[in-house]
């Protein structure tokens, strides 16, 4: 097993596999132009599925493909399928908007993907389309009820929460969630990027949103799935099915468990959420590397990993100096894989 310096292992990794988005959602994108890589910067599938055998082969078993919009780009379920024929092969998930999953589910089945979250933040077509800038609420709840005829399950809707946009929806997307059988992951507003304008006073906590809940619909806790996964899971009491979840990176970071790598789109190896920097591996590959070195770097990269961002910044809200969003540029989510 490969422990970094904290003694986390590598079990997850997430692969940006585009930086484009049809979307511009206000907590992530909120510009209206941004400069695209261009095609030939990004990993192309085969050079993503290498780095995929040889990080599962440094205990990676969970690959996450998402972006930007991870459907925006052409052909994922080709990825999806070589990926799943690796040998051990890892689980595959996918996060996306949902925009344009009913038309691609099913050949991501077919393909081999089992697991999907698709993110909604309002069951208000109007409010949707204010948080998302471009989304059509109705195109995303047919690409998630098309994944769900499809047998995909579980479901997970994400739904980022912010103060005065979104925080009066907590139990309508609950109520819907479990009408439906979906489980609901709740995120706190983190400053991701350096363009979201966050403040610390947008967020809704996973205390406040359970609180709210839990008057409506008792829970249970039942932990963090693995022990190291970004939400702690809760069940309803009544014993209906679906579950709730919330990710509470500000107000309860969980860096001690933090067993995630990501891969930029176009290449970097990138040991946290909110690093500045990442390792060209990309350069690696196409200098002609063998998978000897490339693992060589990757083992003594994750060795060196000592990052605690959230930690840090929980630290530094309870301090008398306080925290400061931009004291750091951060790489885009977009291109890190949320
Ligand atoms: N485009 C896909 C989507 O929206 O699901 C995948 C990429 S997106 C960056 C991955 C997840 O990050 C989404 O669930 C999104 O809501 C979440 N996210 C983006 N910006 C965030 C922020 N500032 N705070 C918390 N979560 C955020
Ligand atoms: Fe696009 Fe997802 Fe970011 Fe929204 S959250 S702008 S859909 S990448
Ligand atoms: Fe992991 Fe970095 Fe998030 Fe902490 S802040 S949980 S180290 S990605």
């Amino acid at each position: 097993m490969m422990l970094d310096a904290f003694r986390r292992p590598l079990r997850d990794l997430r692969v940006s596999v585009t930086d484009r988005c049809n979307f511009r959602c206000t907590y992530c994108m909120p510009l209206d132009e941004y400069e695209w890589l261009e095609k030939g910067e990004v990993l192309s599938f085969e050079e993503i599925t290498r780095l995929a055998r040889l990080f599962v082969s440094l205990g990676v078993e969970k690959v996450r493909l998402t972006g930007g919009e991870p459907l925006a780009r052409r052909d994922l379920h080709k990825l999806v399928a070589s990926l799943s024929a690796l040998d051990p092969a890892p689980e595959i998930c996918l996060t996306t908007n949902g925009s344009l999953l009913a038309d691609k589910a099913a050949d991501l089945v077919a393909a081999g993907l089992r697991r999907i979250n698709v993110s909604i933040d309002s069951l208000k077509p109007e409010r949707f389309r204010r948080i998302t800038k471009r989304g059509d609420l109705d195109k995303v709840l047919d690409g998630l009820f098309a994944a769900q005829r499809l047998g995909l399950h579980p479901i997970k809707i994400n739904a980022v929460i912010e103060r005065g946009v979104n925080d009066d929806e907590v139990l309508d997307l609950v109520a819907f969630a479990r009408e439906h059988a979906f489980s609901m992951r709740f995120i706190e507003f983190m400053d991701v990027g350096n363009a979201n304008e966050w403040q610390m006073q947008k967020i809704v906590s996973k205390r406040e949103m359970l609180e709210t809940i839990h008057a409506q619909f008792p829970l249970r806790e039942i932990g963090r799935d693995k022990g190291s996964a970004p939400a702690v899971d809760y069940e309803f009491v009544d014993g209906r099915g679906g579950d709730v979840g919330v990710i509470a990176s500000v107000t309860e970071p969980f860096c001690g468990s933090c067993t995630r790598a990501r891969l930029t789109a176009d290449g970097k190896f990138v040991t946290c959420l909110f690093a500045h920097t990442g390792y060209d591996v990309k350069k690696l590959l196409r200098g002609g590397a063998s998978d000897a070195e490339v693992l060589g770097v990757l083992e003594t990269i994750w060795g060196k990993r000592s990052d605690r961002y959230s930690e840090e910044r929980l630290t530094a809200l309870q301090s008398a100096v306080g925290y400061d969003p931009k004291r750091q540029k951060k790489l885009e989510m977009i291109s890190l894989g949320g």
